[in-house]
């Protein structure tokens, strides 16, 4: 057995055999072919195989996941059994006397260029379908394995490099019992899906990949942030009964579930969650949310071939607001950048993507798309609580600039008569250094504030979040992170406005103490971690907590303040 770490990215424990998806080494080379007729029968032999094996993929999804689903397979049976692109490929192996791999890699690029540059989007995807099949026919003539997340049929760890969160939001919370990434850190987005989706996480081990292969038995330990690799008889045992008390600690939790969140000291905070798509209102309900915090409207963007439409988003955003009867949502616009992408607005690639063109700086510059989600947010706001949240708000000039945007849709939307709600707070995510430090300015003009630390702490600490090697720096009980969201809170609270959090610090069990004593108004987490830390709060006294945070701003080291945390409350 060998044992990895890494950082603990959600909470819990998962005992599964490996399941490594990892995008296999397709090169090969040129080369001049003697035997002809042997290297056709070699194509025809992998053409057969991949017929066979898409046959049973296109079986299997029928039956897990549907007839619609099932489709996308039966084209490409379609695709490997056309002769216009079959015959040309056999042809040039005859011809030219280029090995198949050649061949279908010469004939290919040529179809997918052609079908690129057509003006039909049906057409367009076909593109993708035939690099598609490509693939599979070039790893049976490889003889290496292609992975495909959606025909797993049995309990499994995902072992990966690093999971896009498009990836993570595919995943089959049925199946996948928890997973583990070389790369990535506890505010990647991954790991952030992976709380949301309750799957237990291991992330930036580094040698995940390289150390794990398929059918390993694997114990991910998302409390203590340990991969476990073949482990032996009692270690299994030891895990057994971790996972045990784990759930009964939860049960514990849950008995808090209708409660508001009142300190010792009669002092009432909010805690919401944080959400990604409408499904996860389940948990926030389950949880106990009082609100939700934020909702990171990308994921509705994300996972698909096209913008979606003014009518979609209006459908989920009233889903979201209904769905939680008049309390607070949170919705945050378009938050794309970073490490979220969407291959279809064909950005170029930038040198350094969370200090790019992301957020509100794509959305100013791309109006129309900016337009189209605050119209379907206006529409949906007469179904409840709504308030508006710009990202990566860097200026009070880009803030002017949003909100005249959005009233100009409201206006607009009055005068065709269709219905918006009277008052909609408007605020902003604070995550960048410059915001927090002219908060005083922002707080005249915002109904609030919401601390993204996530961002604000990798800016501050010039720290890349998804990287490993430096989450050393990834500070959130760092002095100069607290006097950051002091500046913030204190800042709100002088224009009689509140502040809140939905960074992943907000639902941290050593920075909630500090938090209540700086007088955070709302904190938002993953819904998982709710139960947990309203179980923290109500035993804690405001009073003592000003006290302490009082003393931690006036620290000189990280250390010294978890000490003094550690001293005060435990
Ligand atoms: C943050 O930056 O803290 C935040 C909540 O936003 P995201 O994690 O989506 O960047
Ligand atoms: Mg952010």
């Amino acid at each position: 057995m060998s044992l990895l770490k890494g950082i603990a990215a959600s909470n819990g424990i998962a005992i599964a055999k490996a399941y490594r998806l990892v995008e296999p080494d397709f090169s090969f080379e040129k080369k001049t072919i003697e035997d002809i007729a042997a290297e056709v029968e070699r194509f025809k032999a992998a053409l057969a195989t991949t017929e066979t094996e898409l046959a049973s993929i296109r079986d299997n999804a029928k039956v897990k996941l549907g007839a619609d689903k099932a489709a996308i397979f039966e084209a490409h049976l379609l695709i490997i059994s056309d002769p216009e692109l079959i015959n040309p490929i056999e042809d040039k192996i005859k011809i030219e006397q280029v090995n198949a791999e050649q061949a279908l890699k010469e004939t290919a690029d040529m179809f997918i260029a052609m079908f690129e540059q057509m003006d039909n989007d049906y057409m367009k995807e076909r593109a993708a379908d035939i690099r598609d099949v490509t693939k599979r026919i070039l790893s049976h003539l490889l003889g290496v394995e292609i992975v495909n997340p959606s025909t797993i049929s049995e309990e499994v760890v995902i072992v990966a490099e690093d999971l896009t969160p498009s990836d993570t939001a595919q995943l089959n919370r049925q199946f996948v019992r928890g997973f583990t990434t070389d790369i990535g850190g506890r505010t990647s987005h991954s790991a952030i899906m992976a709380r949301s989706l309750e799957i237990p996480a291991v992330v930036g081990t580094k040698d995940a990949t390289a150390e794990i292969q398929n059918g390993d038995l694997i114990i991910i330990d998302g409390l203590k942030g340990e991969v476990h690799i073949n482990p032996t008889s009692e270690v299994i045992a030891h895990y057994e009964t971790e996972h045990q008390r784990y759930e009964a600690q939860k049960a514990e939790w849950a008995k808090l579930v209708n409660e508001k969140t009142i300190s010792a000291d009669g002092h009432h905070v909010e805690l919401g969650a944080n959400i990604g798509t409408p499904k996860d209102l389940e948990g926030v309900i389950e949880n106990g949310g009082e609100a939700v915090g934020l909702y990171r409207t990308e994921f509705l963007y994300m996972g698909r071939d096209e913008l979606p439409t003014e009518e979609e988003q209006f459908e989920s955003y009233k889903a979201i607001l209904e769905g939680m009867k008049e309390k607070a949502v949170v919705v945050r616009t378009l938050d794309i950048g970073g490490d979220k992408e969407l291959p279809y607005l064909d950005l170029p690639e930038e040198m350094n993507p969370f200090l790019g063109f992301r957020a509100i700086r794509l959305c100013l510059e791309e109006k129309d798309l900016f337009r189209t989600q605050l119209r379907a947010l206006l529409r949906a706001s007469v179904f409840g609580n709504l308030k508006i949240m710009f990202p990566m708000i860097a200026t009070l000039d880009e803030f002017r600039e949003a909100k005249q945007v959005l009233e100009e849709e409201k206006e607009k939307l009055v005068n065709e008569g269709i219905p918006v709600a009277d008052h909609i707070e408007v605020g902003i995510m604070v995550e960048i250094p410059a915001t927090a430090v002219m908060a005083e300015q922002f707080a005249k003009e915002v109904d609030f504030f919401s601390i993204g630390t996530n961002d604000l702490i990798q800016y501050t600490m010039a720290a890349d979040r998804m990287n490993e090697r430096v989450s050393y720096l990834y500070q959130p009980y760092s002095p100069a992170i607290l006097r950051l969201v002091k500046m913030v809170i204190d800042a709100a609270h002088k224009e009689g406005k509140w502040a809140g959090m939905c960074g992943e610090m907000a639902g941290d069990e050593t920075a909630i103490p500090l938090l209540l004593g700086l007088g955070l108004d709302e904190f938002s987490m993953s819904a998982t971690s709710i139960l947990k830390a309203r179980s923290q709060i109500v035993n804690l006294s405001k009073k003592d907590m000003e006290k302490l945070a009082e003393k931690a701003l006036g620290m000189s080291t990280t250390q010294e303040v978890i000490d003094a945390v550690n001293h005060a409350v435990k």
